[in-house]
Formats: structure tokens, C-alpha cells, sequence
């Protein structure tokens, strides 16, 4: 095993790649299908923007082998967290892959600041008038609240998301309607941002506080239980409040799994018919990250006329949509290339509507959608179900 002055490593996971990375190359490729598997280091070309590259330059930082640069800030920052290197590393350390990146992120940060217009994100969201990285007037949700009636006091909360809230409103409409049209007991809170955007990007300094604030709001509203329409939120409550110590005990679901619940157990059955060809895009944040791969593609085949369809690569093995770890912020340009090869997937296996469950991933596609004149439906399934007749018992 390397020898590292313990005083220089500042987590637990960058130790991780000193035991376990053997530079083997097998995260470059989807295990056992030899086709690319990571859109930086299919883009630029380097070692150093692959994960096996990613975690050379950590263990060259803390063995001081190499110096802080503003050369290094591209490999570090231009990669979108995907998680397909971990799903294809064969080592221990698999696993960790995308937190060993975050943790040089942070590192990073410290010593020669923030990716690319990544500084933004967070200065937008630390700015008391807003909450949120989009740079727009915090919207505490009480005209929302007001307009579907919604109590005070509830057993679940609807966390909106900043990107569902601000950005992608259609979501947000279309979830609010259907929890009511359920007759689920839910309200909203004055949220703040998640944090996602900040722990992607390693900028952590005030994301406990963040954290803390939500958790407090929840409790205030007597809620056990938390519903999110995004992908990002969802992993960022379940994953990354535990491993900053902000400690809740209301469940956490994805409307993906509240909506299973409802058709399996009869309290839900859609009527009309939804005659499209879909298939369904694999947000990294729900599928890699936290393994959630049939749910969403049941409720699909529940609805009545739609023909779904698979892109050759799903599940573990879906192409990111390009947006996700700072990416959309940092490299605009890349992003779009990124998802533009999505909508080539979607295109080979002649889908009408590529569907996802995540505002970012939406974000993303309909702006790769409007830029290459993809020719796409681009919709999340909440608002496909929106438009439908569904019985609720
Ligand atoms: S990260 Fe895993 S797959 Fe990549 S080089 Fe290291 S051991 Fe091999
Ligand atoms: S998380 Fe995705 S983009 Fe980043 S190194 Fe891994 S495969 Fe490449």
C-alpha cells in the first residue's frame, strides 16, 4: 500500500483509490459490452478525464506529486458524476468512484476554487433572496399552497426541487394535480435548495445549513413522509444528508414509487389511452446512483397504447443525458453534445417521446431536442399522466 501523510487526505474515500485502483481501464468501457462508457473521456481524450485518471491526480495531490494547477480544474470539473465508472469498475472501490471525484472536487475548491461558472450556482443559492441556484426570487410555494388548497399541516411534503420549481414548472403542475386528484394528504414548504448542485461541484460550506433548514421545515408540517419529483433531490435527501450528519427520520420517495404503490394496490388504474411509441431515459441519479430501474418503466406499461421501447443502452448501462455535476453550467456546449447522442439512442429504436423522471434530464434533452432539431416529444412521465383519465379509488 502507498504511503500517504495522513494529514493531507482530507476524506475517507480519496484513501479508497490508494488500496483498490489498479488502473486496469475497465471503468472506460459498460462492463462485458466494450462500448464507451464515460462522456469525459470520450470527449477529451485524456487519461486524466477518465475515472482512473481522476483518481491518479488525487493520489498524485496527496502524495504531493502534483501540484495545484489551473491546468488540472477541466479534469476535475468536466465530468457529470454519472456513476457509469462504477458501474463498470470491477474493484473494491466501485462504489465510491463518483464520491472519491466529489472529494477532490472539494479539494479542488479549496485550493484553486470552483469549476467554470460553478461559483454561481452556489453564490446564487447562499443569496437570502433567492435559495436557489437559478438566480430568480425564492418562491416560499404559499401561492401554490393557496391555489390547490393545500393545508399546513400534512402527512407527506411535495419537495418541488429548484429545477422543477423554477425552471421545468410543468412537472411541478402536473405532480401537485395528480397527489390531489390521489387524495394523498401532502402540503408544500418554504424549500430551500437541496444541495445537489453544491456537493456536485464540491463547494460544501454551507450545505449542513442547507440540509438543516429542509429537515426543519418538514417537521414543522408534522410530515413522516417526503414525495420529489426529481432524480437529484431524491438521492441527495436518501445519500448525501446522512453522510453530512444532517440526520431526518421521515421516509423518502421518489413519486415513481408512490405512484407503483397506488396501481398495485387497485387505488389507481388509468383509463384513456396514450397511443406513443416512448422509450424511457435512465436519470443517473435514480437508476446508477440508486438502483431504481423497473419502477418507472411499470407504470409505463400501464398505460393503455403506449408501445415502449428501449434504447440499447438502459438500466446501469444508460447514456448520461449530459447535464448532471456542473456540467450544464460549466461546459453549456458539451452538455448538449452529450445528450444530443441520447436523442440518436432514442431515434435508432424509433421513438415519438423520450421520457424521463427528472426536471434536469428534461432540462437537458429539450434543449439538445431544440438545439439539433431532434424532432422529439421530450416529457416527463407525471406530465404524460396529467393529460390522461385515471380513476382513484
Ligand atoms: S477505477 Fe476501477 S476500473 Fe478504473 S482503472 Fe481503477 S480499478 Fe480499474
Ligand atoms: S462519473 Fe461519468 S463522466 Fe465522470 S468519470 Fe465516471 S463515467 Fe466519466
Amino acid at each position: 500500500m502507498v504511503e500517504v501523510d495522513e494529514s493531507l487526505v482530507g476524506k475517507e474515500f480519496l484513501k479508497l483509490a490508494f488500496e483498490h485502483c489498479i488502473k486496469c481501464g475497465t471503468c472506460k468501457m459498460g462492463y462485458k459490452s466494450f462500448k464507451p462508457s464515460c462522456p469525459s473521456g470520450e470527449k477529451f481524450l485524456f487519461e486524466s478525464y477518465w475515472a482512473s485518471g481522476r483518481i491518479r491526480t488525487a493520489i498524485g495531490i496527496l502524495l504531493e506529486e502534483l501540484q495545484w494547477s489551473e491546468e488540472l480544474k477541466n479534469s476535475i470539473f468536466a465530468c457529470t458524476t454519472c456513476g457509469a465508472c462504477m458501474d463498470s469498475c470491477q474493484a473494491p472501490h466501485a462504489h465510491y468512484i463518483v464520491d472519491i471525484i466529489e472529494s477532490l472536487r472539494e479539494l479542488a475548491v479549496q485550493n484553486i476554487g470552483p469549476g467554470p461558472n460553478q461559483e454561481n450556482l452556489v453564490e446564487r443559492t447562499n443569496n437570502p433572496e433567492m435559495w436557489n441556484p437559478y438566480g430568480v426570487p425564492n418562491s416560499t410555494n404559499a401561492e401554490l399552497k393557496e391555489k390547490y388548497n393545500l393545508p399546513d399541516k400534512a402527512e407527506w411534503v411535495y419537495y418541488i426541487g429548484c429545477t422543477s420549481n423554477y425552471r421545468q414548472t410543468k412537472i411541478r403542475d402536473a405532480t401537485i394535480r395528480l397527489l390531489k386528484r390521489a387524495g394523498i394528504n401532502f402540503t408544500l414548504i418554504d424549500e430551500h435548495c437541496c444541495t445537489s448542485p453544491m456537493l456536485r461541484t464540491g463547494q460544501i460550506s454551507s450545505a449542513r445549513d442547507f440540509m438543516n433548514y429542509n429537515i426543519e421545515k418538514i417537521k414543522e408540517v408534522g410530515a413522516d413522509k417526503l414525495v420529489t419529483s426529481c432524480a437529484g433531490c431524491y438521492r441527495t435527501f436518501i445519500k448525501d444528508f446522512e453522510k453530512h450528519g444532517a440526520n431526518f427520520d421521515f421516509e423518502v420517495y421518489h413519486t415513481v414509487e408512490l405512484l407503483k404503490d397506488l396501481l398495485d394496490s387497485g387505488k389507481m388504474k388509468i383509463k384513456s389511452k396514450y397511443n406513443k411509441t416512448i422509450t424511457y431515459h435512465d436519470p443517473c441519479h435514480l437508476g446508477r446512483h440508486m438502483g431504481i430501474y423497473e419502477i418507472p418503466r411499470e407504470i409505463y406499461k400501464q398505460i393503455p397504447g403506449v408501445k415502449l421501447v428501449e434504447m440499447k443502452r438502459n438500466r446501469n448501462f444508460a447514456w448520461c443525458c449530459g447535464a448532471g455535476g456542473g456540467v450544464k453550467i460549466g461546459y453549456p456546449e458539451w452538455a448538449l453534445e452529450v445528450s444530443n447522442e441520447r436523442l440518436a439512442h432514442a431515434r435508432e429504436v424509433g421513438a415519438e417521446v423520450i421520457s424521463s423522471v427528472c426536471p434536469f434530464c428534461r432540462t437537458n434533452l429539450s434543449d439538445a431536442n431544440e438545439n439539433y432539431n431532434g424532432g422529439f416529444e421530450i416529457l416527463d412521465l407525471l406530465e404524460i399522466l396529467d393529460t390522461l383519465d385515471i380513476e382513484f379509488k
